[in-house]
């Protein structure tokens, strides 16, 4: 069978010209003999690898010399307890609930001191997120802020960097990182499970303030400590070499393209054709406030529980994989990243119309 176009949230679609290396440094990195899979995380060639991830990482996000890129294990979720762990120490930080993500990041930081959470959507199925009024003033002593930038499963997004004051700012960036120009020197930590919008699964970007070193608990496991992995360069022990490869590679895809003002357009376009087919229509509905809305994770539906699994089973077999939304949610989600070829909308957009048709 040949490839359809996958919309799936995550793991999720690569650029076809990063797959194509990747399948080829499988067998043979370069000329080095050896596969990029049987390569030690010690050997000059990943070496040079790692160093040119963190470059060019570093580059996009726009971080200044102060901070440093890691590249972690244990996903996103590790982030969840990794961060407060650190950082927290019974102190008080503010954290933002738009989403399941970010509720799970809030019962984590709850282990390590006083978390105060001045909005949550949760009771409107987490349909929009806070503009910065909603956030207001920080308590005093507040450490730092969390927040989600993009709602993997509801389908909302920030539009803006929230102001913090004198507190950091934590960011969630799992399923918009690398989606469009971003100032991360603003950020205390910054961080993102690749699998979505960077490489495959099994390794987490951390933009880490090296100066908030100093603030973290000396007593934690060595694994668990930001210090340890900064002075090793993230090689402590054996990180996921093949997964750090293709986050290279793809990093270097978004530089070729003209980066990521390049990148922003063309998921503008994307997500533009998308949502303006479903406000188009009669038929389809779109799931949260149009001033929130994804980029990356379009949320809709039928209105129908039936007739959207009905949708589902008949995309997939026309070539559109992915589209269920979130077991804990139902309803429809087109995840629409980087990699998410223009003609992979249009086609959508064009089967949802003949659905309509079919089906309305
Ligand atoms: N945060 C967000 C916004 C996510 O979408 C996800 C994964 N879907 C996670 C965190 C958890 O990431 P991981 O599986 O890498 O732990």
């Amino acid at each position: 069978m040949s490839r359809v176009f996958n919309f799936s949230p995550g793991p999720a679609v690569l650029p076809e010209p990063v797959l194509q290396q990747a399948k080829e440094a499988v067998w043979e990195y370069g000329d080095t003999g050896i596969g990029m899979l049987e390569m030690s995380h010690r050997s000059p060639a990943f070496a040079e690898i790692i160093e040119t991830a963190r470059q060019r990482i570093h580059r996009l996000l726009q971080l200044d010399d102060d901070q440093d890129v890691l590249f972690l294990h244990g996903g996103a979720s590790t982030q969840f307890f990794m961060v407060p762990m650190n950082l927290l120490r019974g102190g008080r930080a503010t954290y933002l609930d738009t989403g399941t993500w970010s509720a799970k990041a809030i019962k984590e930081a709850n282990r390590f001191g006083t978390v105060d959470v001045p909005f949550s959507s949760a009771e409107t199925k987490y349909d929009h997120v806070p503009t910065q009024e909603q956030i207001g003033a920080l308590p005093e002593g507040t450490a730092y802020v969390h927040y989600t930038s993009n709602n993997t499963v509801a389908g909302t997004e920030y539009h803006y960097i929230p102001e913090t004051g004198d507190a950091f700012l934590v960011c969630d960036a799992s399923s918009d990182i690398l989606s469009r120009p971003i100032d991360g020197s603003r950020y205390g930590i910054l961080y993102a499970g690749a699998q979505k919008n960077m490489g495959p699964a099994g390794v987490a970007v951390v933009a880490l303030r090296k100066s908030l070193l100093e603030r973290c608990d000396p007593d934690l496991p060595t694994m668990l400590k930001y210090g340890t992995h900064v002075t090793k360069g993230s090689l402590f022990n054996t990180g996921n070499t093949f997964a750090i490869y293709v986050v290279e590679r793809v990093a270097a895809w978004i530089e070729d393209l003209g980066g990521l003002e390049a990148v922003a357009e063309m998921n503008r376009a994307k997500a533009d054709l998308l949502y303006g087919a479903i406000d188009a229509s009669g038929f389809w509905a779109g799931k949260v406030h149009t001033g929130s809305r994804s980029l990356m994770n379009v949320t809709f539906t039928t209105g129908d529980a039936d007739l959207d699994k009905t949708f589902v089973g008949a995309a997939a077999a026309a070539g559109f994989n992915g589209l269920k939304g979130h077991r804990s949610v139902g309803g429809l989600r087109a995840s629409i990243y980087n990699a998410m070829p223009f003609e992979g909308v249009r086609g959508l957009v064009e089967y949802m119309a003949e659905f309509e048709r079919t089906h309305g």
